[in-house]
């Protein structure tokens, strides 16, 4: 992970592109946060950063695939990742003052960009924000946590219609 950090002062002209595979970029945050999110086609990040006259322009693109729970019933659930994006980091002021928001690190006197962080930050973002296996997901009953995708348990939410009540004792009568 040396590599994520770059020294801003040795930037060409031009401007850096980058390719960044090291899979520890998001199983290190992910285990960090404690997140259950499984990575399941290497998640891959193409960069360029260019100087620019007050900052650095960083313009990207992350893809893989990966595993998040659904919202409701919990069981994992596959997620494309195909994100493209655009940060700006200022540069910092002369008194050295960076902000928490900033993702320019201050090392010995010198400025680097930690792109770790920002191709962290672009995958979270890319993540689904109300992930569900299907648009009907029942979810999980929430007296015995069975899965009413798969079946209906015996709890006695629907005791208030009596036709329910009905079919479920005739379910559990022939098991
Ligand atoms: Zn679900
Ligand atoms: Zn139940």
């Amino acid at each position: 992970m040396s590599d994520t950090r770059i020294p801003l002062g040795a930037l060409p002209p031009e401007g850096l592109e980058l390719h960044l595979d090291d899979q520890a970029l998001w199983t290190g945050p992910l285990a960090e946060f404690g997140m259950d999110c499984r990575i399941t086609a290497p998640l891959t990040a193409d960069l360029r950063i260019q100087p620019l006259e007050d900052g650095y322009l960083v313009r990207g693109a992350i893809s893989g695939d990966v595993t998040v729970p659904c919202n409701r019933c919990a069981e994992p659930m596959p997620v494309h990742i195909e994100e493209r994006f655009e940060d700006f980091e200022d540069t910092p002021s002369d008194e050295g003052e960076l902000d928490g928001e900033s993702r320019i690190v201050e090392e010995k006197g010198a400025l680097y960009l930690d792109v770790a962080a920002i191709v962290w930050e672009q995958f979270v973002l890319a993540l689904p924000p109300n992930p569900l296996c299907r648009p009907d997901c029942k979810g999980l009953c929430p007296e015995c946590g069975a899965n009413l995708n798969e079946s209906m348990c015996a709890c006695s939410r629907d005791e208030g219609d009596p036709r329910m009540a009905v079919l479920r004792g005739l379910k559990i009568g022939k098991q």
